[in-house]
C-alpha cells in the first residue's frame, strides 16, 4: 500500500441496513444463478420487465424501512477531513441510493449504481470508481460486507479489501482485514492515511 487517497464504499449492510432475505427473494424471483442482476437480464423481455418489476418493488419497500449504520457519518466525514475520497459503489438502483443517501445526509466524491450497466460481483464498477476519482488500486482500499464485494475489488485491484459489520464471521476470512463496526475501522483507516504524511 503506497498511502490511502481512496476508499470504495458497498451501500447495503455496509453504510447502511436494510432488510433483505436474499434466498427468498431469489425463490420469489425464480432465480438459482449467482447473480440476480444477470438472470433477471437474461429472461425474454416481457418476463423480465415483470421480474425487475418485483425486485424494484421489493428494494423500494427493504428501503423504507432502512436505518443508517452507526458511525458511518462520522467515518464518512473523518475521510474527507483527511483528504481521503469516497465512493459509493452498490448493486442498488439509483433511485434508492439516491433517495437513502439524501434520507440519511451522506455524500461522496463518485456514486455507481447498478443503472451504469456495471455491476458487482464483476471489479468493472470499482476499476470505473477508481478512475473517476484519478486514482489506483495500490492507493485505494474496498469495504463491503459479502463475498460480492471480495471478489470485485481482488478483480478490480485494489490494495486491500475490508469486510465489516455482519458479514464479518461469514466473509472475514476472504479479506485482508475484518471489523466488527464501523468506528474499527475508522481508527484502522485514520492510521493508514497518517503514514502517508
Ligand atoms: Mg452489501
Amino acid at each position: 500500500m503506497t498511502g490511502l487517497k481512496a476508499v470504495l464504499f458497498d451501500m447495503d449492510g455496509t453504510l447502511i441496513h436494510s432488510e433483505y432475505d436474499w434466498p427468498a427473494i431469489r425463490a420469489e424471483l425464480e432465480v438459482d444463478g449467482p447473480s440476480i442482476i444477470d438472470a433477471l437480464n437474461a429472461l425474454p423481455a416481457l418476463q423480465r420487465t415483470e421480474s425487475w418489476a418485483r425486485l424494484e418493488a421489493i428494494e423500494r419497500k427493504a428501503s423504507l424501512g432502512a436505518v443508517m449504520v452507526e458511525g458511518a457519518d462520522d467515518l464518512l466525514r473523518l475521510l474527507t477531513e483527511q483528504g481521503v475520497k469516497t465512493a459509493l459503489v452498490t448493486n442498488n438502483s439509483t433511485e434508492n441510493t439516491e433517495g437513502l443517501m439524501g434520507r440519511f445526509g451522506l455524500s461522496f466524491d463518485v456514486v455507481i449504481t447498478r443503472d451504469s450497466g456495471l455491476y458487482k460481483p464483476s471489479g468493472a464498477p470499482l476499476v470505473e470508481a477508481m478512475r473517476r476519482l484519478g486514482v489506483s488500486g495500490a492507493e485505494t482500499v474496498a469495504v463491503g460486507d459479502s463475498h460480492y464485494d471480495v471478489r470485485a475489488a481482488r478483480e478490480a485491484g485494489c490494495s486491500q479489501v475490508i469486510i465489516v459489520n455482519g458479514g464479518c464471521r461469514r466473509w472475514g476470512k476472504d479479506a485482508d482485514h475484518a471489523f466488527e463496526n464501523l468506528r474499527d475501522l475508522g481508527d484502522f483507516l485514520d492510521k493508514q492515511s497518517r503514514q502517508r504524511r
